[in-house]
């Protein structure tokens, strides 16, 4: 029978070295026991006042930092708040503009690679080159060894739950194995991202969680 206390353990030994490799590519890293620590995390790198964007994440969800920041001395920025498409695009492009840009990563390997496959591009675009500070929240589900691994765990794990939350018709959808669609309005795997270096001084903050959050 596994223990779940060596699971926990062995998990505590990968974000250590996560976090080691994370520091050689300018990236702050930072453990989290449970959510409700990350939680806190998270608030200490948002600076007071900060106008913070959010893209569609079931892991600020289970974060439970939204109603925080509503309450809070802050701007929430989120895209997914309104289903109009038009309220939607423009709050997109507000995000670029915020102080703080609030996501999860798709997958993040041992090396410190974090990996993200966006649909229309607004969230990554925004990672890329947006806010002044990125906080990833990243849960011992994404931890894999390699880039490939990593794109493998986003179409296996990742995809199919995204793709039936959002109520899109594609093979991973329907029958839970990738099918590398190409289908206008359905496709979600448009853009697949790795972020190696960080070439902005204390921009990218990634909190790994020793539980299990998102997909
Ligand atoms: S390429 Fe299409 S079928 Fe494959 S995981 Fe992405 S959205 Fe799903």
């Amino acid at each position: 029978m596994i223990s779940t206390d060596n699971v926990k353990k062995a998990n505590s030994l990968k974000i250590e070295t996560i976090i080691k490799n994370l520091k050689k590519r300018d990236i702050t890293g930072y453990y989290a026991e449970d959510r409700s620590e990350a939680l806190k995390l998270a608030l200490d790198v948002i600076p007071e006042g900060a106008t913070v964007g959010k893209g569609g994440s079931e892991t600020m969800n289970q974060l439970g930092i939204i109603p925080v920041l509503k309450e809070g001395n802050y701007t929430l920025l989120d895209a997914f708040a309104s289903t109009n498409p038009e309220v939607q695009k423009e709050t997109k492009r507000k995000i670029f503009f915020a102080d703080v840009m609030l996501t999860s990563a798709n997958a993040i390997t041992l090396n410190g690679e974090i990996v993200n496959i966006d649909g229309t591009g607004n969230r990554m675009a925004a990672v890329i080159w947006g806010p002044d500070k990125v906080i990833f929240v990243v849960g011992t589900n994404k931890i894999v060894e390699s880039v490939d691994n990593a794109v493998d765990r986003i179409k296996c794990d990742a995809c199919p739950p995204n793709c039936i939350r959002l109520g899109k018709k594609t093979p991973c959808a329907i029958t839970g194995k990738c099918g590398d669609c190409l289908s206008l309005g359905n496709t979600t795997c448009c853009h697949t991202i790795v972020t190696r270096f960080s070439s902005i001084e204390g921009r990218m903050h990634v909190i790994m969680v020793n539980e299990s959050l998102g997909f």
